[in-house]
C-alpha cells in the first residue's frame, strides 16, 4: 500500500466529504458526541445507516456481491478517517463486521440471501452472545445448551455482559450441542432470535450509569434447525472466525486520531486553563501520537492483507490490544485535563437526551462518563492479558 493519496483516491475522498457534507446533519454530529458508549444508540445510527445504505456504503468490508462497495483498502481508510473527522455515529459492528463475515463464509444460500440484505438495512439488530457466568476468557467450558428436538433445537441457559441485547431483535450464540472430551468440539454457531418465547433480558449498568450491557436467559427457547451456521459441532471454528474480525477487521486508528485531536483542543483551550502549557501533559499527548501512528501502521498492514483475501489472521489480537489501551490513555489524560472541574457537572444520562441548555460544551461534559465506560475496553472482544497471551503464542512464537 503506498501512503501517499493517487489523484483517484483524493477525488475519492471529496466525494465522501461531499456525502458527509450532505447527509449528516447537525443533530446527528451533536447526539454523536454526547454519546459516551462504545457503541452508539441505534436510534442515533439509524438515519445515518440509511444515508449510507442508500449509497452502498454501509459494509466497506463486503464483497461487491453482497452489497459492499468493492473497495480497495486505501479507500476504506479514507472513508473511516472522513467519517471520524466529521464526528459521524459509529455504525453497530455486530451485524456489519461480526456475524455478516461469518454468513458470508460459512452460511447457506438462504441465510445469506434473508440476513445480509437486513443488516445493511438496519432492519435487524444483532447482539453477540459468548460470554457466560464463568465462560468469558474460558469461552469453550460454555455451557448454555442446545438440545435437538425435531426441527428445533431448544435452548437453556444464560448469556452476561450481551452488548444491546435491549436493542437487538436477533442474537448469533455460541450454544453446546453434545459434549464432547474437547469442549470446543461440541459447540455450535447458532442464530436466535429475540422476541422468540422463553427469553428474558436483565439489565446490567455501567459505572457511568449507562446501560449497555445486559444478562439474557433462555428458558427452553425453540430455534429453528435452518438457524444453525455451517455444521453442529464446528461452532468454536466460525466463532474464531469471527473473532479475527472483532477484533482486527476494523479500522480504529481514525476514530482515535478524532479522539485525541478532541483532547488536544480541550487541553490548548480555557476550559482546561490550557493545561497543554504543563509539559506532563504535552509529553502524554506526544507519547499517545506516536504509539497511534504505529497503530495506524500495523491497521494498514492488516487492510492490504484483507485486500489480497487474506483473514487478519492473530495479529488483530495486537490490533485490539493496543487500540483498547490507546483508547483508554487518550480518555485518562482528558480526565487529567477538565475532569475536576466536572464532577460537580454530573448529571444523568444518556446526556443525548438532556435538553435543557448544558452549563459546559458537551465535548468537556461527556469527558469523564467516557473514561468510566472506557474501562471496559481492556476487557470485552477478549481482556488484554489474553491477547498478550495469543500474541506471545501464535504471532512471536514463544
Ligand atoms: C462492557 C462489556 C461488553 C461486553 N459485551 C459482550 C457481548 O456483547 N457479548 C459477549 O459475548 N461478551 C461480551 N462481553 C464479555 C467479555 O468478552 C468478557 O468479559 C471477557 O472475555 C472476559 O471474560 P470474563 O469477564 O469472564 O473474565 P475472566 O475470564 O474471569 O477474567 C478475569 C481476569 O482474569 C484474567 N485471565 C483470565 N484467564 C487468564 C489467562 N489464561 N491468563 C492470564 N489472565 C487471565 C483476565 O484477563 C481478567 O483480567 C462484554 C464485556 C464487557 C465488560
Amino acid at each position: 500500500m503506498s501512503l501517499s493519496f493517487t489523484p483517484d483516491e483524493l477525488r475519492f475522498r471529496d466525494e465522501v466529504r461531499e456525502f458527509i457534507a450532505a447527509r449528516l446533519s447537525p443533530e446527528m454530529r451533536r447526539a454523536t458526541s454526547l454519546s459516551v458508549s462504545f457503541f452508539s444508540d441505534p436510534d442515533l445510527v439509524a438515519p445515518w445507516q440509511a444515508a449510507l445504505n442508500e449509497r452502498g456504503w454501509v459494509a466497506p468490508g463486503w464483497p461487491a456481491e453482497h452489497g459492499g462497495p468493492g473497495w480497495t483498502a486505501t479507500q476504506r481508510w479514507i472513508f473511516e478517517s472522513e467519517c471520524s473527522r466529521a464526528g459521524a455515529p459509529q455504525l453497530s459492528p455486530m451485524g456489519i463486521k461480526m456475524v455478516g463475515p461469518v454468513l458470508i463464509r460459512f452460511g447457506t444460500p438462504a441465510q445469506k440471501n434473508f440476513y445480509l440484505p437486513r443488516i445493511l438495512s438496519g432492519e435487524d439488530r444483532w447482539c453477540q452472545g459468548y460470554s457466560e457466568p464463568g465462560s468469558g476468557s474460558d469461552l469453550a467450558s460454555l455451557k448454555t445448551r442446545a438440545v435437538r428436538d425435531g426441527d428445533h433445537y431448544v435452548v437453556s441457559g444464560t448469556k452476561i455482559w450481551t452488548t444491546h441485547a435491549h436493542f437487538a431483535n436477533r442474537m448469533f450464540a455460541l450454544v453446546r450441542t453434545s459434549d464432547e472430551p474437547r469442549q470446543q468440539d461440541g459447540i455450535s454457531f447458532l442464530l436466535i432470535d429475540m422476541d422468540s418465547p422463553g427469553i428474558t433480558i436483565r439489565p446490567i449498568l455501567m459505572i457511568s450509569g449507562d446501560h449497555d450491557v445486559n444478562q439474557v436467559f433462555f428458558d427452553d427457547v425453540r430455534v429453528p434447525v435452518g438457524n444453525l451456521v455451517g455444521e453442529q459441532g464446528r461452532g468454536w471454528t466460525y466463532g474464531k472466525y469471527l473473532l479475527e474480525f472483532e477484533r482486527g477487521g476494523g479500522v480504529n486508528s481514525p476514530k482515535l486520531r478524532a479522539a485525541l485531536e478532541k483532547v488536544r483542543n480541550l487541553a490548548g483551550s480555557d476550559l482546561s486553563h490550557r493545561a497543554i502549557a504543563y509539559p506532563e501533559i504535552a509529553m502524554r499527548l506526544s507519547e499517545i501520537e506516536l504509539d497511534l501512528q504505529t497503530l495506524e501502521f500495523a491497521e494498514l498492514q492488516v487492510l492490504s492483507a484483507l485486500q489480497r483475501g487474506e483473514n487478519p489472521g492473530p495479529v488483530s489480537s495486537l490490533l485490539k490490544l493496543r487500540a483498547s489501551e490507546i483508547h483508554q490513555a487518550i480518555s485518562r489524560v482528558g480526565v487529567d485535563v477538565v475532569g475536576q472541574n466536572l464532577m460537580v457537572e454530573e448529571r444523568r444520562r444518556p446526556l443525548a437526551a438532556l435538553n435543557e441548555e448544558l452549563l459546559v460544551s458537551p465535548e468537556v461534559l461527556s469527558v469523564v462518563p467516557r473514561h468510566l465506560n472506557g474501562r471496559a475496553n481492556t476487557i470485552f472482544g477478549g481482556s488484554s492479558e489474553i491477547q498478550r497471551d495469543i500474541i506471545a503464542k501464535q504471532v512471536l512464537g514463544l
